[in-house]
């Protein structure tokens, strides 16, 4: 293996793409406490260096500025936890073209990197490539309804092709593919400007501004913390045996975002009040995982409910307000 560069040592590598970003960081830690080397490739497009800047100590870790859809670090490793994509509706359609390049052009370098080395490979993939759902819970057989020409279709039709490549990488190559289909998450590290509604809640009462509901309110989601969501991953990927195809990860207690509002009004006992907007294009009316492929295969059961996530992000984002705010030039 001339044409890699070798680690520090003869520790396995892993590498973590999007990893200065929410989910991607909480996977960081975990490798790490795990003892593996792991390399962490980010843009920083919506990944921020304060996710990581406790682990820049470590041998066990190296930060890498590098765009996936242009290329990756050639390194031996064992593992591609691939997260690099932005997540928000609201980030991932700024620059879609982009979007859709880093889900498919992204997705192919990791695969080729895969095959190269032999790694194992995790894809963060979505429940949004069930799309605005006709069948409720969303099972994995479902095949989904996505507009593939409207705003969302860049992230939703990018992590569906993204799906496709893994698939077919296996088929063609045997490369194992590890593929979670990710329920809205929410947690500590999420950043303040991400746009996405937990996050905008919380911002949004903490400063006594109205909280923003989009449509009327009665469109429901269901709502994981992070802590149970990174356990769901690593169970996906320690596995001996890959699932023959990808496994939905959430927590299915189902919410309106009239009574995510209202919860978190109450837990922060803010006086903002409601102020309702225009419901973007395409925007999912209903979405709550089947997870009994998880829970049967993997153990998995999701252990930590809305009220008490909440209870650590509002404390997280209460801290993050009170430094000063995040310029372009401290993201990278
Ligand atoms: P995030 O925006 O916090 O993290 C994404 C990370 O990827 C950021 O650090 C960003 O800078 C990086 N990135 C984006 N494009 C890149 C590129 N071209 N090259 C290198 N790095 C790039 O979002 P998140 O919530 O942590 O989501 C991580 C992954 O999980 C995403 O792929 C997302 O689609 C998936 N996912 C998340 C959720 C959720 O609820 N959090 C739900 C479904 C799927
Ligand atoms: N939403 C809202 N106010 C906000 C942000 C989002 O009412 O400030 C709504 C949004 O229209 C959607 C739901 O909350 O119906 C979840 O949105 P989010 O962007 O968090 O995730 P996604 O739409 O990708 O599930």
């Amino acid at each position: 293996m001339t044409k890699f560069e070798r680690g520090p040592s003869d520790t396995p590598i892993a590498m973590v793409t999007g990893g200065a970003g929410f989910l991607g960081s909480a996977v960081c830690d975990r490798l790490v406490r795990d003892g593996m080397h792991v390399v962490c490739v980010d843009n920083f497009v919506t990944g921020r260096r304060s996710n990581v800047a406790h682990l820049l100590a470590s041998p066990l870790f190296t930060l890498a500025k590098a765009d996936i859809s242009v290329s990756l670090p050639q390194i031996d490793v064992t593992e591609i936890w691939n997260f690099a994509c932005p997540a928000s509706p609201a980030t991932y359609q700024i620059d879609p073209v982009h979007t859709m390049l880093t889900n498919v052009i992204g997705m192919k370098n990791c695969l080729d990197l895969a095959y190269d080395t032999g790694a194992r490979v995790f894809q963060a993939s979505t429940s949004e490539v069930y799309g605005d759902p006709e069948v409720h819970p969303q099972i994995e057989s479902y095949r989904g309804k996505v507009n593939p020409i409207g705003p969302r279709a860049c992230y939703d039709e990018g992590k569906r092709a993204a799906e496709t490549l893994c698939y077919d990488y296996r088929r063609a190559y045997g490369t194992d593919v590890r593929v979670a289909r990710i329920f809205n998450t929410y947690g500590p590290r999420m950043d303040p400007q991400d746009g996405r509604v937990v996050s905008n809640f919380i911002v949004q009462a903490l400063r006594g501004d109205p909280l923003e509901i989009y449509g009327d309110g009665s469109q429901t989601r269901s709502f994981c913390f992070v802590d149970d969501l990174v356990e769901g991953f690593f169970r996906i990927m320690r596995a001996p045996v890959a699932q023959q195809g990808p496994v939905n990860l959430g927590n299915p207690s189902e919410f309106t975002m009239s009574d995510l509002a209202e919860l978190v009004i109450g837990m922060t006992r803010t006086s903002s009040t409601l102020l309702y907007k225009p419901l973007p294009v395409d925007d999912p009316k209903r979405r709550r995982p089947d997870i009994s492929l998880a829970q049967s295969e993997l153990g998995w059961n999701p252990q930590i409910s809305l009220r008490e996530g909440l209870g650590s992000t509002i404390a997280y984002f209460n801290a993050e307000l009170r430094l000063p705010p995040v310029t372009e030039e401290c993201r990278s």
